[in-house]
């Protein structure tokens, strides 16, 4: 049986085979039998169907799997019928002998397969020596779990049994009806019919997991399940979902659509996490997890990611896309909902700043020639899974966003409720969501939205305040932001919800709202005494970068903690970094705003601010002069060294996690990236420490720690990492112990690193995490990129496709023209097919880093020197 190896697939776009619509599943009866040992599985499936007409075929998925003993059901008999399998399509062609008339009847068989190795399909999995199946189907691999209509339009209702050792616990999307015992240790579970869902939404998990106590929400009941040992991380996960649930029930206004919700921590698992019905399964790092000694981002992660699956019940599950083109309205509504959710449980985690970080990630990609609109034609199953991408997600989240602002947060919330209770159990396209908040606003929705769906790219909007008669105005401009200067005006124009920040000369600041629907328009301000300065995107509401003149800039700048918000402070630095990419402004003003926030408060300001700082580290400084580096780093740590100073390393009494972030948000600036002497000497010395006892390290700092040490670390400390892997107490030790095996610069260090990518040691899911923190350290990116093209064949069989797309998007860091030829090079000749826009995207940034740093590297080198 072929495995799915990306590499085998053929190189051009090819629509996928689409079965017809005239033969509708209605109901599947599946037993499955797996053998964990074996790493094989064996099964029945009995499908009740709907034929809409005469027909003498019938078309159903399965790839992988050895079909026999069909039958289907004539009349009052059942007759055997061949099966004719089209692996190309991963289809079977079912021929029957003769027609069989409209009306209802029952396809039945036996199949075979073996559990799939790269974390897709129904996959095995082994934790601490024991072995699992679970199931990942989105987007196309319930055929390879069983044979089906694997379309997310052929809705159907499931009734699994499953019969397996009895010490095994077995998982699937609803509650287990009854056990059966069967002699020798085994066992039969059966599982109560689900209402009508998708195939990419069923679930089975099958192995030794133990369950959390379990929570009520209403009549809802909540666990948690994971492998044994680890019941003491499950308290964080259950509050969460506990909170979660509770607020998008009400938002919904409609109860929780499945009669159980568990929530299921996989040894091994290539995405975060995935929206089945009733069983959501994530990551460990993403449900596991011990709030006392956790960072904060990761606890937000947590919630953040659970808000996110637990929205999609209803977004997704109850109500779902009718094909994968608009898959991104199912994840940019969890996103953005998962941030209202987690916002509303926790506000003094401030969310939306958090949100900020993911909105940049889109607005990075979005700039590139090679991005691509939310809405995109689907053909085949390797485009849908290439749409997992920050523009679905977070672009489209931002989106969202932007609409219901817009529309006003209560007619948005009852165009939703309108359109899940008209679509449930069914599914919907994006224009019946536009026709229900039409109906629920009364506004034009569609007409503004589409324009952001269906585009690629976002605006540029340059503001410049004007002056005249006492009376100021803002003179508005939109074009479509290229991070490349030379990019060709594209004519491109977008509706735009704006909301201007005004502030007066006596310090008072109001909101002005304005629709811009043309490339050039004029807004009156009102009196140059009120209207002092603009900053012309409030509360980063809009997908778009504002781009503000130099005397209104300075403005900004000289008043930033009382003039802005810390989300605006975080969008000013990203906007300011975008036009100076652009071709808009020069270095020297990114550098001087940044160089004004050594005294910034907010750790979300401060990590913004990170991303920039490392890029200039990484692709200019090497480019601007003999002792650019060292004067670099030297003004890193006289910007950011003194408040880290005055903070010092150990938390005081009663200490708000407000501090404790920004500490570590300091350690990394005048630590990790400024690479201080004596910083990188006490974290060395607090590493050993921390090992030791986790109590003697300030939980936040772990990250920076743990990485500073690993940087400068030799042989032995690279053993007590090492070591430290396989002694973790939690997901995420375990994970930051790993991933910092890949910072260490000595070559000998870095290669063994490499070398345990394809063993066992690393799990399949975290083998590409592995390689794009190898490709983010100057010491090991070409040692990886080596490496990767040696071992190709063994590489890619570690590595899943989405984390391929992921490996692709690194290699930039390897900065020169021969090292892009040679990227290029390799995958023309290895080609990925749900990589290809991922390989586009690459190349892309290879040359305009080259080009940013030609541009701008003379005057960083400049501007350093005349700091001394
Ligand atoms: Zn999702």
């Amino acid at each position: 049986m072929p495995s799915k190896t990306p590499a085998k697939r053929s190189g051009s776009p090819k629509a996928a085979f689409r079965v017809p619509p005239q033969v509708r599943p209605t109901h599947y009866q599946l037993h499955i039998e797996p053998n964990l040992e074996a790493g094989t599985f064996a099964g029945e499936a009995a499908i009740e169907l709907t034929l809409e007409q005469a027909t003498d075929r019938i078309y159903l998925h399965a790839v992988d799997l050895e079909l026999h003993d069909a039958v289907i059901r004539w009349g009052r008999d059942q007759e055997p019928v061949q099966v004719v399998p089209r692996p190309a399509d991963e289809v079977v062609e079912v021929r029957l002998a003769r027609r069989l008339p409209a009306g209802k009847t029952r396809i039945a068989f036996g199949f075979r397969g073996v559990l799939q190795k790269m974390l897709r399909g129904f996959y095995g999995a082994t934790s601490e020596g024991r072995r699992y199946a679970f199931t990942q189907l989105e987007a196309t691999d319930a055929r390879r779990f069983f044979p089906c209509f694997d379309e997310p339009s052929f809705k159907a209702r499931f009734t699994f049994s499953v019969t397996t050792e009895a010490k095994n616990a077995v998982i699937s999307n609803s509650p287990v009806e009854r056990e059966e015992a069967l002699g020798s240790g085994r066992k039969r579970v059966h599982f109560a019919t689900t209402p009508r869902l998708s195939t990419y939404l069923c679930a089975l998990c099958v192995g030794e997991l133990e369950a959390s106590e379990e929570r009520r929400v209403g009549r809802t009941p909540i666990r948690v399940w994971h492998v044994p040992g680890k019941g003491h991380l499950t308290e964080f996960a259950l509050e969460a979902a506990v909170a979660s649930l509770t607020r998008l029930e009400d938002y919904f206004s409609l109860d929780y659509p499945y009669d159980k919700l568990d929530l299921i921590a996989v040894p091994d698992f290539e995405a975060g996490a995935m929206e089945n019905a009733g069983a959501v399964t994530f990551r460990e790092t993403l449900l596991l997890i011990d709030p006392k000694n956790a960072t904060l981002a990761e606890k937000k992660r947590v919630a953040e990611v659970i808000a996110h699956e637990l929205a999609h019940m209803w977004y997704g599950d109850l109500v779902t896309m009718a094909w994968w083109n608009d898959l991104w309205l199912n994840e940019a509504f969890a996103t953005w909902m998962a941030f209202r959710v987690i916002d509303a449980w926790k506000p003094e985690w401030r969310m939306w700043n958090n949100f900020e970080h993911h909105r940049a990630a889109a607005f990075g990609l979005d700039a590139l020639a090679n991005t691509h609109p939310i809405y995109t034609e689907v053909l085949n199953p390797a485009q849908a899974t290439e749409n997992f991408d920050a523009i679905t997600y977070e672009k489209g989240a931002s989106v969202v966003r932007m609409v219901e602002n817009y529309l006003g947060a209560n007619a948005f919330r009852s165009g939703v409720r309108k359109y899940i209770r008209r679509h449930r159990e069914a599914n919907a396209e994006a224009a019946d969501l536009w026709r229900a908040l039409e109906e629920s606003s009364g506004q034009k929705v569609n007409q503004v939205v589409r324009a952001w769906i269906e585009q690629p790219g976002f605006p540029l909007v340059a503001a410049k305040r004007v002056e005249k008669d006492g009376t100021a105005s803002l003179d508005l401009r939109q074009q479509r932001f290229f991070a490349n200067p030379k990019a060709e005006n594209t004519k491109q124009r977008w509706p735009l919800p704006m909301v201007l920040k005004i502030g007066s000369k006596r310090g008072s600041v109001r909101l002005q709202r304005h629709l811009m629907t043309k490339a050039r328009e004029r807004v009156e301000l009102g009196s140059v005494a009120t209207s002092a300065w603009v900053y012309a995107n409030a509360a980063e509401g809009g997908f778009y970068r504002p781009l503000h003149d130099e005397q209104n800039l300075a403005l900004l700048s000289q008043n930033l903690p009382t003039a802005l918000t810390a989300a605006e402070r975080m969008g000013l630095v990203g906007h300011q970094w975008a036009a100076v990419r652009g071709g808009h402004a020069p270095i020297e003003s990114f550098l001087d705003l940044a160089g004004r926030l050594g005294d910034e408060v907010d750790f979300d300001v401060l990590d913004g601010l990170a991303g920039p700082l490392r890029y200039i580290d990484d692709y200019i400084v090497p480019d601007a002069g003999a002792e650019a580096r060292a004067r670099y780093r030297g003004w890193l740590s006289a910007t950011f060294g003194p408040a880290f100073a005055q903070l010092g390393w150990d938390a005081a009494a009663g200490e708000s996690d407000d501090v404790r972030v920004r500490r570590a948000s300091l350690l990394r600036l005048a630590g990790e990236l400024a690479e201080s002497e004596p910083i990188g000497a006490e974290a060395s010395r607090r590493f050993l420490a921390y090992l030791a006892d986790r109590a003697a390290l300030e939980p936040n700092l772990a990250d920076g720690v743990v990485a500073i040490a690993a940087r400068r670390g030799d042989a032995a400390v690279y053993d007590r990492l090492l070591a430290a892997v396989g002694g973790a107490k939690t997901p995420q030790e375990r994970r930051r112990f790993q991933l910092a095996l890949a910072d260490f610069g000595v070559p000998a260090l870095v290669k063994r690193t490499l070398a345990s990518t394809l063993s066992e040691e690393i799990p399949t899911q975290d083998v590409g995490l592995v390689y794009m923190r190898l490709f983010a350290n100057a010491d090991a990116r070409e040692h990886t990129w080596a490496f990767i093209k040696k071992n190709w064949t063994a590489v890619a069989k570690r590595l899943p496709p989405m984390m391929v797309s992921r490996v692709v998007d690194s290699t930039p860091t390897l900065r020169s023209k021969e090292y892009r030829r040679d990227v290029a090079a390799f995958f023309k000749a290895h080609p990925v097919p749900t990589a290809r826009r991922a390989l586009q995207q690459a190349l892309e940034r290879f040359d305009l880093n080259a080009e940013l740093s030609r541009r701008t590297a003379k005057s960083l080198g400049r501007w350093l020197a005349s700091r001394g």
